[in-house]
């Protein structure tokens, strides 16, 4: 398929939509805070009336990435954070195809971000990649011979849930302790912080506070990067992909460390798998979601519609 075609990222904080062009740029884009606290229709709402405004000028089925995990067998929302509530059940390929009159592909944000860096972003040309996405939390996903790997439940290249040195007193966003989430995420950073301090305050300040000198945030963050590519070498020895990438909001604070830690840990095998940052920032799932779009059904992602 040569013409521009539609994805959209639904995020708990702001839901885009982009028109892209065949070798992944982005031609038109639109972006609104999600309304995430009015329900699940207003945000369906609101995806639709995004992804509608370029249709026009869009090919093809509607590719979407969306929070929550997708269960691949039926574009629905097995789970979701509090970040969306009411998201988890959600039929959402079902819903936009019927709010749209298009077929929706649909897959978890992250995941769509991995094939967007796979395409167009600092994997192109890799057909064997892991992301990682360090933001609020720590998401991950394997891009196997060009495609997602979705696993039996949607569900695959989570590595947060790993267990991890150093997050014995950290709780993960999953409700238990000692995971790699709980350290290696903007969250963890300002848990770490807390404890150390006494002090509440974001994952991004830490970061920005260890930018500045102040030396407990920077051991923090330092820590936190050193943990999370310790994990990573290890992880190119289980997947044996030609690249790992890191993206999200707290992937340039971690990466000095995690690069450093990363080196230090690598098998010998592997000591050629180079640790990227990502490249696409912001626009990562939505070109993602409009690679989903461009490929034959039932191969990256489901259907609908
Ligand atoms: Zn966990």
């Amino acid at each position: 398929m040569t013409a521009p075609v539609v994805g959209v990222d639904i995020g708990g904080t702001k839901t885009a939509a982009a028109l892209v062009g065949p070798g992944g740029t982005v031609l038109d884009r639109r972006e609104v805070p999600t309304p995430a606290r009015s329900g699940p229709d207003a945000v369906l709402d609101t995806a639709a009336g995004l992804a509608a405004d370029l249709l026009d000028a869009g090919a093809g089925p509607v590719g979407v990435g969306t929070a929550g995990a997708v269960d691949p067998a039926t574009g629905s929302i097995r789970y979701a954070t509090d970040s969306l509530p009411g998201w988890a059940g959600t039929p959402v390929a079902d819903a936009l195809s019927v709010r749209l009159g298009r077929a929706v592909r649909i897959t978890n944000d992250v995941n769509a971000a991995a094939l967007g860096e796979c395409w167009a972003g600092a994997g192109r040309d890799r057909r064997h990649v892991l992301l990682v996405a360090v933001g609020t939390g720590l998401g991950g996903a394997i891009v196997r011979d060009g495609r997602v790997e979705t696993g039996a439940r949607g569900a695959a290249g989570e590595v947060g849930h790993l267990p991890a040195p150093d997050a014995e007193r950290l709780r993960c966003g999953c409700g238990r302790y000692g995971h790699l989430e709980a350290i290696a995420s903007g969250t963890g950073l300002a848990a770490a912080y807390a404890l150390a301090t006494g002090t509440r305050t974001t994952g991004r300040a830490v970061a920005d506070r260890a930018a500045a000198g102040d030396e407990v945030a920077r051991q923090i963050v330092d820590r936190a990067g050193s943990v999370l590519g310790a994990a990573l070498a290890g992880l190119v020895a289980l997947l044996d992909p030609e690249a790992v990438l890191v993206a999200g909001g707290a992937a340039g604070a971690l990466l000095p460390a995690a690069s450093a830690a990363y080196s230090a840990e690598l098998p010998a095998g592997w000591a050629d798998v180079p640790l990227l940052p990502a490249t696409l920032g912001a626009d990562a799932v939505v070109v993602g979601a409009a690679r989903l779009a461009m490929d034959p059904p039932d191969i990256d992602g489901r259907t609908r519609g």
